[in-house]
């Protein structure tokens, strides 16, 4: 149940009760147990509506796909996206380590996703994805066509020094991802203030404001601090010059709660 919803049946069980009930001892108890009623059955109705709103199940695949990448990538890209070679040695520790990585995301989408959806009401288009993993580099990309996840550094054997963990990096990676299809099924950007307010910045930066506030949320309301720690690194010390401008809009702008607000005000109907 949002805050906003929960005001509104506050506001709507004291109308109630001031209209309708008389203001002796017997109508302020009938009042109390009508406006707890109505609080337990929006909170249990909203519950519900959430719990049926699920994240997408994911299918990790290191295919043709994946391995093509990799292929073209280490010969045309070494310098442009820091592809680097996929060896027989890489790939038997990306096979170890996948599964601790599949076990983390199981373990903590539903708990992100979880606050996506009790804030904003609303779940994904289609419950099902392949991610195409690859191994040359670290860079993921989401659309309602492909998700593509390079985890380079969360196999090498050496972590980068920006990643809390293996595990939490890849989550962070793939939540990330996802909430890119997800702002795509539920934002209507043409409804977005913010959105209208930083025309001139380029897509890139714009396609992150929303997406890094919610982030930004999540991790908040977790108390993860340290996975706040980790994309705040990132976003500011090794990322590219769109995340570091979507990220200063976000904290030093406008201030997340904002962009959340816009966020909700900015929801396909
Ligand atoms: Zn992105």
């Amino acid at each position: 149940m949002t805050r906003l919803q929960l005001a509104f049946a506050v506001r709507l069980s004291k109308r109630h009760r001031s209209a309708h009930l008389p203001k002796n001892s017997l109508g302020n108890f009938v009042a109390t147990i009508c406006t707890r009623t109505l609080i337990l059955l929006s909170v249990l109705l909203n519950f519900q509506i959430i719990l049926a709103l699920k994240y997408p199940e994911i299918e990790f695949r290191y295919d043709w796909r994946g391995k093509f990448i990799d292929a073209i990538g280490s010969i045309f890209f070494p310098k442009s996206c820091n592809f680097e070679k996929v060896d027989h040695e890489l790939k038997q520790r990306f096979e170890q380590i996948l599964p601790r990585l599949i076990t983390q995301w199981k373990h903590k989408a539903p708990i992100l996703f979880g606050e996506v959806f009790s804030t904003f009401n609303r779940g994904f288009k289609h419950n099902k994805r392949t991610a195409v993993l690859f191994l040359g580099t670290t860079i993921g990309y989401g659309s309602n066509n492909l998700l593509l996840l390079g985890i380079r550094a969360f196999v090498d054997a050496k972590l980068w020094p920006w990643c809390a963990s293996r595990e939490d990096a890849f989550v962070n990676m793939l939540f990330h991802e996802l909430l890119h299809i997800w702002l795509c099924d539920n934002i209507d950007d043409t409804k977005s203030q913010l959105l209208k307010k930083y025309s001139q910045e380029r897509d890139h930066v714009r396609s992150h404001i929303h997406l890094m506030a919610i982030q930004k949320m999540v991790y908040l309301r977790l108390n993860r601090l340290d996975m706040l720690g980790m994309i705040d690194k990132f976003y500011t010390q090794v990322a590219t010059t769109d995340y570091k401008q979507a990220w200063k809009i976000i904290n030093d702008l406008e201030g997340y709660e904002n962009v959340i607000h816009d966020c909700l005000n900015s929801l396909k109907s």
